[in-house]
């Protein structure tokens, strides 16, 4: 099987209200009867994350949530989750009980997904027990999609299965580089080995980009920051590309010659997972912070933080020193990110690698409607040192809308 990064694969969430065989149907999924599996209603407490090969549509992650009507303090915190995990789905299938017809809290999730632009399945589950007519009707008259299920006689599942690799969303990710580059093209990734880096491994988005670089019959090389100029020197021609570390820009920007194209991973993933032009309109704001304005940092995971840690360290230093003025900065790491930005002059966001494109596409469009502009790291860092346009130059899009900014 393709081992394929969890934050890649399309999610889909399985919802429904408290017992009406969620994790029956993840398991029915799967093959397998791993969940635990109960009739006391509310057995999945947190979401469950399960990978699955949807063949052939290809890898994907069912999420099993708690119920939606779940009860008391903790149980409206379970809710809350389950409306996390599903702004950030690309999927979700909405398990009914079969004898039953449709309640409130089953009509307020069909709109909400409506909102969100999320397609689905109803799934009217149990029908070992028989089927409400009334429920088959009410599901028509709402044109939903829906299938007729027995997870415990494991009777509908293929035809479920195959119903939603027609409805799924096909992969629309743009591309790390594969649009950059050319068959034969020399790449050149500079990867700083230092304390920030993880032992014994590199990071997701430069493996990404070796493998997509790979994938497109290009010559990859790989150095650290110091070795560059030597690299450089031993090449017969001039690489085609330089991609770097963007805490490496200055350095790496002063080594590389103006006619060889530079950019950072940094700047490959806003764009692989977030909206590059809108990141760069977000440097507006940079130059208007005053003093005693909120900003937010926010990492899409949890990691030890280093000493001289990128985003509760060194971002807020650069900010402060680029701005000059006395900033309020949050940090923020893992999957929550807050109701309320409004608070905030600015939003620096890292690059989103461990999240799926969805997810971040939420993110910045819960900035936009709180009308609070976002940047991501690789962005921000590049234009702190200066280092943009240049960085900005393989992608014309990003350009325009530099030149716009530049304009104000
Ligand atoms: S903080 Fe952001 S960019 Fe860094 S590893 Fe986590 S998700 Fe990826």
């Amino acid at each position: 099987m393709n081992k394929v990064a969890d934050s890649n694969r399309p999610h889909i969430a399985v919802v429904g209200r408290r017992n009406v065989g969620k994790s029956s149907l993840v398991n029915a999924l799967l093959g397998q009867d791993l969940s635990i599996v109960s009739e006391v209603a509310g057995t999945t407490t947190d979401p469950v994350k399960k990978a699955l090969e949807l063949l052939p549509y290809g890898p994907v992650v069912l999420v099993d949530t708690a119920g939606i009507d779940d009860e008391g303090e903790l149980g409206r915190q379970r809710i809350s989750k389950t409306i996390k995990i599903l702004s950030s789905s690309d999927f979700a299938l909405v398990v009914v009980d079969a004898r039953e017809t449709l309640q409130s809290k089953e009509l307020e999730l069909f709109a909400y997904l409506d909102k969100l632009q999320i397609n689905y399945i109803v799934a009217v589950n149990k029908i070992e027990f028989g089927v409400n007519p009334e429920l088959l009707d009410e599901l028509k008259e709402l044109r939903i999609v829906h299938f007729e299920v027995s997870c415990k006689e494991k009777a509908g599942i293929d035809e479920l299965k195959r119903k939603m690799i027609r409805l799924l969303p096909s992969d629309n990710e743009p591309p790390l580089v594969s649009d950059i580059v050319s068959q034969g093209d020399v790449i050149v990734l500079v990867v700083p080995i230092d304390l920030g880096a993880p032992k014994g491994r590199l990071i997701m988005p430069q493996v990404q980009t070796i493998r997509e670089a790979l994938d497109e019959d290009t010559i990859v090389v790989v150095c650290k920051d110091k070795e560059l100029r030597s690299t450089l020197d031993n090449l017969k021609n001039y690489p085609d590309l330089v991609i770097t570390d963007s805490q490496a820009i200055m350095r790496v920007a002063a080594d590389v010659p103006e006619k060889v194209k530079l950019t950072t991973f940094s700047i490959l993933m806003a764009r692989h997972k977030g909206e590059l032009p809108i990141f760069v309109r977000g440097l507006r704001r940079v130059e208007e912070l005053q003093n005693g304005d909120k900003v937010l940092v926010a990492e899409a995971c949890s990691h030890h933080a280093q000493e001289d840690d990128i985003g509760t360290v060194k971002i807020p230093r650069w900010l402060r020193n680029h701005t000059k003025k006395d900033l309020l900065i949050d940090v923020i790491h893992g999957h929550d990110f807050p109701d309320n930005l409004s608070d905030y002059r600015l939003i620096v966001h890292c690059g989103g690698c461990m999240l799926t494109r969805r997810a971040m596409q939420t993110r910045i469009n819960e900035a936009k409607l709180m009308d609070v502009p976002i940047v991501n790291y690789g962005v921000l860092i590049s234009y702190m040192h200066g280092a943009i346009p240049r960085a900005l130059l393989p992608f014309e899009e990003a350009i325009a809308e530099w030149e716009k900014v530049k304009g104000k």
